[in-house]
């Protein structure tokens, strides 16, 4: 009997994880949200007591090799919408569910449209449907940012026994729905009014209030968001919720962005190699050849990434001590006046309106210096794959970017970039100035060492995630028995 407890106490049941994001790279992504949902849930697929599957929705741009798992109808509104579930054969890779339905996600663009708050309630109750399909019961379902939000509400009235994590990239943005939208989940007035009710409800507010757990993308931000300055005017709610958020910083998937795959492969050892990568990127944007050192940013053209700041900043110096590479879309006001003065800078200054993964790699690899000058940064890659690649980073002193970027004020022998605190021109110059002249001098080996050194794997945060899984779906529980689902075709997995 003792033989027998012991047997099963070591046993620890394979936990089940489904992991929801709205985009998610290879298959579709604008943005940090899709590296993250591609590289995290690859990490904690080597830990061999989690089996988990991705589920997001399929777009148009969507390829690969899909094949029909099961359809079903979804309630919206007055009517139903249907409801297609597609999967990605390929069997090393984490399975991935698609939830297709042409009216909702059959679009050029994932997002930014009249009825985003409808799409992705449709995506919500769809992926809280699903779980009585596919013959994949989850004990935790991971959603991300807010179009995943109505989730953690919606599964606690549908499938009880299953935990929710929600993870936190970015609180500024959100979706509302009139509340008529969820008339059949019958939420109780208070809940509703918690929401937001009688005005539209609020996603982000049903992640923050419904989820067993919350994480967010660094420690930094985790401690952020309590504020009224960072909290998006739903710091009330972050504060009544703060024993239940974890900050995990986000790790990058360290095989894609390797300086080994530069097109001049170099490493620490062959760091010099590097400068051949920045002279086919010269070549290649048709930049001068010159003494002075590449600075680039690749970014969303969005307020919260310091764009404001770059303009004036370039307007200021005139680019008189450096070069300056800009890869990035978003607002058009931004996209024109980068263009125009792309056009006045020639030589000395090139801007890419474009979404392009692969031109961002040889940006990380042939630049010198990476800015960030964000107002806010909840995690950050970019700053991470700069520093994969030996690019020296400057960044304000905040979220994500405070916790990965060390300034030689702070730590001259782990220094690995430059700091700023104040969200002001003179304030990023200044750092920007720092590493100008930094650059000129030998010690800029060694910080481009230190960015290259420092671990960005998932590997430790990747544990984090899978610690609190466990937590939340109460460790060591025995071997049980599958709950019967309505579709008894096997998962791709098992195939
Ligand atoms: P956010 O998620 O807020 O946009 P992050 O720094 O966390 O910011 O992640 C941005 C990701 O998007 C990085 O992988 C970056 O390389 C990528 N990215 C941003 N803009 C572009 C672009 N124009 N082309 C290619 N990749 C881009």
């Amino acid at each position: 009997m003792r033989f027998f407890k012991e047997v099963m106490n070591t046993m620890v049941r394979k936990l089940k994880v489904l992991f929801v994001s709205s985009e998610c790279g290879p298959y579709a992504r604008t943005g940090g949200l899709g590296d993250v949902a591609s590289s995290l849930p690859d990490a904690l697929s080597k830990d061999e007591n989690i089996s988990i599957r991705r589920v997001m929705p399929l777009y148009r741009s969507v390829k690969g090799n899909l094949k029909y798992k099961t359809d079903f109808s979804v309630p919206m509104g007055d009517g139903y919408q249907n409801c297609i579930i597609k999967c990605e054969r390929q069997i090393k890779k984490v399975p991935t569910y698609f939830i297709g339905n042409d009216w909702y996600f059959n679009r050029n663009d994932l997002y930014g449209y009249f009825d985003d708050g409808e799409r992705f309630l449709y995506f919500c109750k769809a992926v809280v449907e699903m779980i009585s399909f596919i013959g994949f019961r989850p004990d935790i379902i991971h959603c991300n940012d807010w179009h995943t939000a109505f989730i953690p509400l919606l599964a606690k009235m549908r499938h009880k026994s299953i935990k929710t994590m929600y993870t936190i990239h970015n609180l500024v943005y959100t979706g509302f729905i009139p509340a008529n939208y969820l008339s059949e989940y019958e939420i109780s007035k208070e809940n509703l009014e918690m929401l937001g009710f009688p005005d539209n409800l609020n996603f982000i507010k049903a992640g923050l209030a419904f989820s067993d757990h919350i994480t967010t993308v660094s420690k930094g931000y985790a401690a952020e968001i309590l504020t009224p300055q960072y909290g998006a005017g739903l710091d009330n709610l972050t504060n009544m919720r703060k024993n239940s958020i974890s900050g995990i910083l986000n790790g990058i998937d360290t095989d894609m962005y390797n300086p080994e795959s530069a097109i001049v492969p170099f490493n620490m050892d062959s760091i010099d190699k590097k400068a051949e990568n920045k002279a086919l990127l010269r070549k290649e944007l048709n930049l001068m050849d010159s003494d002075l050192p590449v600075v680039s940013a690749v970014t969303r053209l969005d307020e919260q990434k310091g764009i404001g700041i770059i303009i004036n900043a370039l307007r200021k110096t005139d680019l008189e001590n450096f070069q300056f590479v800009l890869l990035g879309t978003g607002n058009m006001y931004y996209e024109n006046t980068f263009s125009e003065m792309a056009s006045m800078y020639l030589g000395r200054m090139a801007f890419i309106p474009k979404f392009n993964p692969t031109l961002a790699s040889r940006i990380y690899a042939g630049s010198d210096i990476l800015i960030m000058p964000s107002k806010f940064e909840p995690g950050g890659l970019s700053q991470l794959y700069a520093m994969a690649y030996g690019t020296v980073p400057v960044v304000r002193n905040t979220g994500g970017l405070k916790d990965t970027v060390i300034d030689e004020k702070d730590d001259f022998e782990n220094a690995n970039g430059f700091c700023f605190d104040s969200y002001t021109v003179s304030a990023f110059l200044k750092a920007l100035n720092r590493a100008i002249a930094a650059y000129k001098t030998p010690r800029w080996q060694k910080l481009m060492k230190n960015g290259m050194a420092l671990d960005k794997s998932w590997k430790n945060s990747a544990a984090e995630y899978a610690a609190l899984y466990r937590n939340l779906a109460g460790q060591r529980k025995p071997i049980q028995q599958e709950e019967p689902c309505h579709n008894q075709e096997s998962c791709p997995e098992q195939k």
